[in-house]
């Protein structure tokens, strides 16, 4: 074989590593336990790797419920409940407070639970108090568990939502400390604060979230945003 030919062979096999490598994190299929990378801790921001190292308590029940500890977030971890059909859950926990905000979830997975409290906590709250001088007390949860596919996108409406496994929340409004209410309905078009707040809210959701979706994606979004730890991409 000529050079330039295995040459091209060498460069094929390193992609396709790589490819493989990637892959495996992304899928989660590198364990917490078995990974490079540093869990999570929630008394912590992390900055680096944040999605590979989110995916690596996917499949690690006893390293991520480590991970949910008070007062970031109060959760219980409930059994596991799976189901012919594409539908249940695993590693899952209820969720009664995260980030110091109330919120009352049946089913959420341990990942997008770490998800929704690094975003409350070190995103959503700061910026409550940067923008309207209070903390969020509560938070409208609009579902989490249902066993359906994709609303709303002809493309994808074959194909199981992420709800359907409790891996996705649905959140419909906030109400602050100092009892100001901010709905995704009424106010995430408005030219005013609570517009603001609600749209970059939303975008600091993308950091932790693999889809972030809310009024500007479709119609089926017009009262909440839609975030889930599944395998698509969109923030929008
Ligand atoms: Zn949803």
């Amino acid at each position: 074989m000529r050079r330039s030919g295995r040459n091209f062979l060498r460069a094929l096999l390193a992609l396709l590593l790589l490819v493989i490598v990637f892959g495996a994190f992304w899928l989660g299929l590198v364990p917490q336990r078995y990974s490079p990378l540093a869990t999570i801790s929630l008394a912590d921001p992390p900055t680096w790797f944040v999605d590979f190292r989110l995916a690596a308590l996917r499949r690690d029940p006893e390293q991520c419920r480590a991970v949910l500890l008070a007062p970031h977030i109060v959760a219980t971890p409930i059994a596991d409940k799976v189901q012919p059909n594409g539908c249940g859950w695993t590693n899952a926990v209820r969720v009664a407070e995260v980030g110091g905000a109330q919120i009352g979830l049946e089913q959420l997975t341990c990942e997008a639970a770490t998800a929704l409290a690094l975003w409350i906590e070190y995103q959503v709250q700061p910026l409550a108090v940067e923008m309207f001088g209070s903390r969020v007390a509560w938070m409208q949860d609009m579902g989490t568990y249902s066993c359906r596919n994709i609303i709303g996108n002809k493309r994808w409406m074959n194909m199981r939502s992420q709800h359907s496994l409790a891996n996705a929340v649905d959140i419909g409004a906030f109400r602050l400390a100092n009892g100001k209410q901010i709905s995704i309905t009424k106010d995430y078009k408005a030219d005013s604060p609570e517009g603001r707040f609600l749209r970059e809210a939303h975008m600091r959701a993308c950091g932790y979230f693999r889809v972030a979706i809310g009024p500007q994606f479709n119609a089926a979004h017009k009262d909440h945003l839609h975030l889930d730890r599944g395998i698509l991409t969109r923030c929008q």
